[in-house]
Order: C-alpha cells, then structure tokens, then sequence
C-alpha cells in the first residue's frame, strides 16, 4: 500500500482533537471520513456549476448535466456495468433496495411466492421485503448461519424452488465482517430462475466489485461509505430487468409525456429519477470513486486485512475476549464483547480516549438475537487506519475492563 501517511494526510478531519486527544477513527463501517478531493470537489459543484440538470438550455445546466452524467460513466466503469443507463442514483443503500422491492417486487412477486433473505442482513435489506411480503402475502424465507457468522450454504440450497422470486444478501456484514460467496449465491439463484440483489453497502470500498462477472441482476451501494457524501447512492438493475420494472416514484423527468388520461414514462435511468436529484452529491461521489481508484482497491484490500489481523491477533489476547464474526472471508471489521461488560459501557470509555467505535445492534437485530447478545463493540477500519491506532484501541479496551470488571 501506498504510505498511509500520505492518505491521512488528505483527511483533514483526522487531525482534529477529540477531548484533547488525536482521534482514533474506528467506525468506517457506519460512515467514512472525506478526502480534501471530496470536500473541494462539493464547494467546486455550488461555487461553479450549480444549476438544475437536464431541463435547461443555458450553459450552467449544460455543464452540470454533463457533469452528472459523467459520474454515472464514472461509476458504471467501476463496477463494469454494461451500460451507464443501467447505474440509477438513489439516496443510499437503503432507497435502492427499497426501489427493487417496490418497482421490481409489486410488479413480479405475487401470492405464495417466496423471497429470500440471510440472518446476516442489515435491517434495510429485510425489511423491504418483509413489506413486499406483507403486500403480496408471500413468504419471507431466512438463510441461517453458523457459529462462525457464515451463511450456510446447505441451507440456501434448500431454501431455493420454483416458488423463489427475489433473492437479496449483502456481500459483506456490517455487523460481523463476513464475506458471502455472492457468486455462488447467484448462480443458484439464476438455476432457481430467481433474481438476485447484492446489497454492496459494505463491499465496494474495500474490494473490487464486478457486476458482470458476477452476474448480479441489481447491485446497492451508498456513496458515504466509499469516502463520498451522505445523501447519495447507486442502484446497478440490468437493463432488461429495469426497463420491465414500474417507476418507484412519480414526478418530473421520470416521465415522457403527462394528460390526465395517461402518462408515458422516461426511458432510463431517468424512469427511476423522479424529481430534481441530488446533483452535487451524484458528482462528488464520482469524485470519491476516482480517489479509491487511484489509491487502488487491491492496495486498499490488502493494507486492511494485514489491520484486520493484526487487531484480531492482539485483542485475542485480552482475557474474556470474545470475538463474534470468525468467517475464513472477513472485511476489516472486529465485533466483539468483554465478558460480563455491556458493550454501551466499553464504548463510551473508548469515547473518552478519542477513539470512535460503535456499540449495539448495527441494525442487525435478528442476527445480534441469534448469538443471543445485546449487541457488540465493533472497531471497523479504512484506508487510512494505522497499527499505532489499533495498539491504542487494544489499550483502551484493556482499561476499560480493568475499570468496568
Ligand atoms: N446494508 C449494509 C450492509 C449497511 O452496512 C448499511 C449501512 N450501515 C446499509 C445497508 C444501509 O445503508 P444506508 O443507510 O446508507 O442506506
């Protein structure tokens, strides 16, 4: 990996003290910090090419709809979509699948039919589908795991029939770091004739994603976690699927033509855009990808698993550890307990230390009651996290089971 000294240096929120000391960022799985290309690249949009997109024949719209669609180039390239109408900006992860559910959902699930889901989902991947579920009176089918936090595989295979329409599994926990065998997952999903969504939430910032090659029908992402803004995120549909879908919302430049007897609808990706989208945000986060890019998700993928071991490696040594996620595939992700403490309690002593970890359910409720936990303590880590920061967390934790034994 490039010197990580060089990558903290294009963070400017890394210098900042917290309490009075350095502060230690360890919740990248929530939200990445912004690189100074991102935070320029913002004032630059509204300094110099705010205007809306797509409706205006004077030069600024032109510029900033060129912009716009450039990102969405941008962004199809790094996932090696077919095409950049295929690439929809959505708020987040979230929106994208509740698009799916809906526009693909309403239109193909009908009574009896099944959906499948994992026990590893975020809460944003299960509960669209429990909605579509409830519309439809479908049935919502749950793929278990193991102790380790790893799908288990056996299981899905007879969780697939006929009667399976949708199938929609993370690439990556948020919660346990668990990396899914997404292609196998899909493929015995094609031979079921089901369709698959990848919720890509927690992959495309730390490994190089291929939708082709995985042959993934819808592909989500947020733009937050992949060092881009809050607010923005990519919906990836084939285009076959997307242009059989209905709309998810009704508005301007989703549609074609307007009377009151009858609307005709947009051709895509606009057919999924309703309304003025966030123009600033799609081009930043197109900005933010560059920035990945250059740094490159090989360098990025190998720095983190070379933390990730390290950390675990040293925290195993704490007396009454207990690690959660122990899948042979895992992202930079450490969840884990200090016997008898609540995880809320280790947190906010780390807080006090400057180092930001997150406690509790990660939005993965029914797998925290799977381990039969009140959720966990999870260091998440980036690019630009050091060995120094982990000893400091290793530290940290060991004080605050001496001060909460
Ligand atoms: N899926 C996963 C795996 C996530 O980690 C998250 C965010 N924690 C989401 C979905 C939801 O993303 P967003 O809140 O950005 O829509």
């Amino acid at each position: 990996m490039t010197d990580v000294d060089k990558i903290r240096a294009d963070f400017p929120i890394l210098k900042h003290k917290i309490y009075g000391k350095d502060l230690i960022y360890l919740d990248n799985a929530a939200t990445t910090q912004k690189p100074q290309v991102v935070i320029d690249s913002i004032a630059k949009y509204y300094s110099e090419l705010n205007s809306n997109v797509h409706r205006g024949v004077h030069f600024l719209s032109d510029k900033a709809t060129t912009a716009y669609e450039n990102s969405r180039s941008r962004i199809a390239t790094f996932i090696n979509a077919k095409n950049s109408y295929e690439i929809i900006f959505v708020r987040g992860t979230t929106e994208a699948i509740n698009l799916v559910a809906n526009g693909y959902g309403n239109e193909f699930v009908k009574e009896g039919d099944e959906v499948i889901v994992s026990y590893l989902e975020h809460h944003s991947n299960i509960v669209p589908w429990q909605m579509l579920c409830q519309r439809k009176n479908a049935v919502l089918k749950v793929i278990p795991v193991n102790d380790d936090g790893e799908l288990i595989i056996d299981e899905y295979k007879k969780l697939l029939s006929e009667k399976t329409k949708i199938v929609a599994v993370g690439h990556t926990s948020n919660s346990l770091g668990t990396k899914n065998p997404v292609k196998e997952i899909i493929e015995l999903a094609h031979n079921s004739g089901a369709v698959v969504l990848i919720d890509g939430a927690q992959a495309v910032q730390h490994t190089k994603v291929d939708v082709r090659e995985l042959d993934a029908d819808f592909f989500a992402f947020s733009g937050h976690k992949i060092y881009g803004p809050t607010g923005i995120g990519v919906l990836y549909g084939k285009e076959d699927l997307l242009n059989a879908m209905s709309p998810y919302q009704g508005g301007g430049d989703m549609i074609k033509n307007v009377s009151f007897e009858l609307t005709t609808y947009n051709e895509l990706p606009y057919k999924f855009e309703a309304g003025t989208p966030d123009i600033c945000g799609s081009i930043v986060l197109g900005d933010a990808i560059e920035y990945v890019s250059q740094v490159g998700l090989d360098n990025i993928s190998e720095y983190e698993s070379e933390l990730l071991k390290y950390g675990t490696d040293k925290l195993k040594e704490i007396d009454g550890f207990r690690l959660y996620g122990n899948a042979k595939n895992k992202a930079s992700v450490i969840s884990f307990l200090l016997e008898g403490i609540h995880p809320y309690d280790v947190g906010t002593i780390l807080d006090k230390m400057g180092i930001a970890v997150r406690t509790g359910l990660h939005c993965t409720e029914p797998l925290m009651k799977r381990f039969g936990i009140p959720g966990t303590v999870r260091a998440s880590f980036a690019m630009y996290n050091t060995k120094n920061e982990i000893d400091a967390l290793v530290d940290g934790v060991k004080k605050a089971k001496k001060m909460l034994s």
